[in-house]
């Protein structure tokens, strides 16, 4: 019996074929059960912000591990308290900004949610999300995810949430006094790696404000230093009320958290909500060691610098099958002017190189954030190579 027998009788189909079974990782390589090394691009969708097996990973979850790993909410411990220290500091929330850690993306949303819900009451009974936007596949943040395609197996959802397009207008049309809260994806992962309209963060700040609602910004992908500022919405110079979290942050262990920048937090009394294993010492010790080495190995400004070597390699490679560049700093989608992009990372993977299509007509590009010369070289010769082979095959570039 093969991996591929053994798993698609045991697993789940929720995911489809697995396209290779990696059995080691370092660095930014993988090696699958046959010894063949691949460089990932992938970075396990933009969650190994160090590559793999970094070894101050290694190292605060052994450490941690040894001393105390959980304990429940009932009790603090002194990692759970440095991280939300940390994550105040670097999100720039000052001293009234609170953190709810939960396991993953979804928990992190969901406790947005229920902090929109809080706010809103019964005056406020709207809650606005982006078309196309991704907040997770729990009932409730499917809810705010607006696909209808992945909510539609599964109607009906959670009620209140209505779309609006990702326009300045679209925003002034539906904001009023009956929003409680604006979910707002910066650079659309998921997508596409789709940007917003130049001002909007701005526009949604001033209206928001205007009428009383909170301005929640998902910096589930954007976020741990991936776009060249610890936070996508930094970029912008703009003050939310709340931001959610995960993804890169841990590193590679699962972890996300909410985390408040006003007194919005207080909506939260005991027994509103709550989870086991949410804030646990050795995934906070873990994500507190992760975001200390992004700071300590300069990565935040690293992902900036490397994200516009990319997008020069993109240039470089001049092929008719890419249209352009779409993200910011180490987001990068890739567009391409045929639906190939499939056949692409087959392509890429046959060569060792591991990338990503979040549709059809989209590569997404979201490596370890200490990617250097040695990798962004090697992915050159390896993504053009992918390039050719598939134009060959399948272009027929208009
Ligand atoms: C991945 C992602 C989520 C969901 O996170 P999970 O950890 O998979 O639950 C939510 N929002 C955005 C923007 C994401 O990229």
């Amino acid at each position: 019996m093969s991996w591929q027998d053994d798993a698609g009788r045991d697993l789940v189909k929720s995911f489809g074929d697995r396209m290779a079974m990696f059995v080691r990782g370092e660095g930014a390589y993988l090696w699958d059960a046959d010894g063949n090394r691949y460089l990932d691009f992938l970075a396990g969708i933009a969650v190994n912000s160090l590559g793999h097996a970094h070894p101050a990973f290694v190292e605060a979850i052994s450490a941690q591990a040894a001393t105390l790993a959980h304990v429940s909410n009932y009790f603090a411990t002194p990692p759970q308290l440095a991280l939300a220290a940390q994550l105040k500091r670097i999100a720039g929330t000052g001293d009234a900004g609170r953190v709810y850690f939960g396991n993953s993306g979804a928990e992190a949303n969901e406790a947005a949610f229920k902090l929109a819900r809080l706010h809103g009451g019964s005056d406020r009974p709207r809650v606005l999300a982006l078309t196309d936007a991704f907040h997770g596949r729990t009932m409730g943040t499917l809810a705010l995810t607006g696909k209808p395609y992945m909510q539609e197996p599964f109607l009906p959802m959670v009620p209140g949430v209505e779309f609006i397009d990702s326009t300045i207008e679209a925003l002034e049309a539906a904001l009023d006094d009956r929003v409680a809260a604006l979910f707002v994806e910066p650079i659309k992962g998921e997508a596409g790696v789709i940007e917003l309209p130049t001002g909007y963060l701005v526009a949604a700040r001033e209206l928001t404000a205007r009428h009383g609602a909170l301005l929640i910004i998902d910096e589930i992908q954007t976020g741990a230093g991936r776009t060249g500022e610890w936070f996508a919405f930094q970029h912008a110079g703009i003050t939310p009320d709340a931001i959610t979290v995960a993804k890169g942050i841990g590193g590679g262990f699962p972890i996300g958290a909410l985390i408040t920048f006003d007194t919005a937090a207080e909506l939260f009394y005991p027994g509103t909500h709550g989870s086991t294993f949410g804030g646990n010492a050795l995934g906070t010790a873990v994500a507190g060691a992760v975001l200390a080495q992004i700071e300590s190995e300069g990565l935040v400004r690293n992902a900036a610098e490397r994200g516009a070597q990319l997008r020069e390699i993109i240039a470089r490679i001049d092929s008719p099958l890419v249209s352009g560049c779409r993200g910011q700093g180490l987001l990068v989608g890739v567009g391409l002017r045929q639906p190939v992009a499939k056949a692409l990372v087959a392509a890429a993977q046959e060569r060792g190189l591991i990338i990503n299509a979040p549709n059809d007509t989209t590569i997404r590009l979201v490596p370890a954030l200490n990617i250097g010369d040695v990798e962004l070289d090697e992915f050159e010769a390896l993504f053009a190579a992918s390039l050719d082979a598939v134009l060959l095959t399948e272009g027929h570039p208009a």
